[in-house]
């Protein structure tokens, strides 16, 4: 296999997605963040203080779990599970989170700002903003509030200000816009604690980073559990963080196949679906040159996906390079496969997943009976599903 280029260039290119596409107030601000960001992550005392606070808050490092009732049902490889949902506020996102807060305290910024599309991004955000005494306001679509109201609830009980966004589809995609021109306004005082490895450099490469201590610890794992490393990772892919995360340990190792997982929705029809790979086209959106959902006339598109994490019409630049390169794969599946996937993880395991995760466990009980027996995969279970308890309860009632 050829040598995979994974590194961007100084401003933020994976080859030709990502960069940098904002408004001119904009552009100083990113730079000071890059700066800041390169300065803290050579820093050994700013990776001693992440380090301590990843292990004895959010719960680090999580289990690698050997599902074996899901093994032996689909009758093929090894299935083991990175268990995400088990770090502090039930998701990945918390990596993420922790290591911008920390970052806004270093650049003297006492406001914190974030959008939320199924909350749980909002909820990390509130929590490392009331565990360091920042201000927090959050931006959610009105629809969204509606199918994640108990993460609302949980965001406002620790103590963040939660602002119905009501543009458009009132969903993702209007928060973003939304924080971003609060963050024109305030950025002075205010940092912009964006979600996923998408939007304007440094955010794709520095998300990645945060979060890329998921595959490290896999690939530990793995090796003390198997002696050996996996055939192949699965994760679903909302902007990519989990991802990325997962994935970013083993892209130089050509025996690891790697696999993302969007959102089918109801098929890859206009507006019915969130699988940019499958039906985007290159486009610029909030921030980035990447894969877009978008009409002829460059319009973007309306999303669906019966998870409001996975609902966007953008993906994170350095996946687009990766399937470039031939090094990774994205497919899809629909809202029913995903719960048919959650369902499946319930009975088997005894582990809720969130809708998102539910994707990749979905996209397993397809594809794993066709994998050989000695085979090993590792699928991120990127977070927890008690959020997705009402609207599942809605879904299933509806059929
Ligand atoms: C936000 C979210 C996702 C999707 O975001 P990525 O950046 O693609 O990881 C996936 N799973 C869960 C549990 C989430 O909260």
């Amino acid at each position: 296999m050829p040598r995979i280029l994974r590194e961007p260039d100084r401003t933020g290119h994976f080859g030709p997605y990502g960069g940098v596409f904002v408004p001119e107030t904009l552009m100083a601000p990113l730079e000071e963040l890059d700066r800041v960001f390169r300065a803290a992550w050579r820093d050994a005392a700013f990776r001693r203080e992440l380090g301590a606070a990843l292990r004895d808050y959010v719960g680090r490092p999580t289990p690698l779990y050997l599902a074996e009732r899901l093994t032996r049902e689909l009758g093929g490889p090894r299935i083991y599970l990175k268990r995400e949902d088990l770090c502090h506020t039930g998701a990945h996102k918390i990596n993420n989170a922790l290591g911008q807060v920390l970052l806004a305290r270093r650049m003297g910024k006492k406001r914190v700002i974030a959008e939320t599309g199924a909350g749980q991004h909002g909820v990390a955000t509130a929590t490392m903003a009331a565990k360091f005494g920042l201000e927090c306001v959050v931006y959610m679509g009105r629809v969204d509030m509606e199918r994640q109201a108990l993460n609302v609830t949980r965001m406002r009980m620790l103590g963040a200000a939660v602002v119905p966004v009501t543009a458009g589809q009132e969903t993702l995609k209007e928060a973003i816009s939304e924080a971003m021109r609060d963050w024109v306004t305030n950025v002075r005082t205010t940092h912009y604690v964006l979600g996923t490895a998408f939007g304007a450099h440094p955010y794709p490469l520095m998300v990645r980073e945060f979060q890329s201590v998921i595959g490290r610890e896999a690939r530990a794992q793995i090796l003390r559990r198997e002696k050996r490393l996996p055939d192949l990772l699965v994760a679903c892919v909302g902007g990519g963080s989990n991802a990325i995360g997962l994935f970013h340990a083993f892209v130089g190792d050509p025996g690891v196949r790697l696999v993302g997982v969007e959102a089918g929705g109801l098929g890859i029809r206009p507006g019915r679906h969130a699988a940019r790979f499958a039906g985007g086209r290159l486009g610029v959106l909030q921030g980035a040159r990447t894969l877009v959902l978008q009409d002829a006339d460059g319009q973007i598109q309306d999303t669906h996906s019966v998870s409001a994490g996975l609902d966007y019409a953008a993906v994170g630049p350095e996946h687009v390079w990766l399937r470039d390169q031939g090094r990774a794969r994205y497919e899809y599946v629909s809202d029913t496969e995903a719960v048919a996937g959650f369902d499946a993880l319930a009975r088997l395991e005894g582990i809720l997943p969130a809708l998102e995760s539910s994707h990749a466990i979905a996209w397993l009980l397809r594809e794993a009976p066709r994998m050989k027996k000695r085979d090993i995969v590792i699928a991120n279970l990127s977070g927890r599903g008690d959020k997705d308890v009402q609207q599942l309860t809605e879904w299933k009632s509806r059929r």
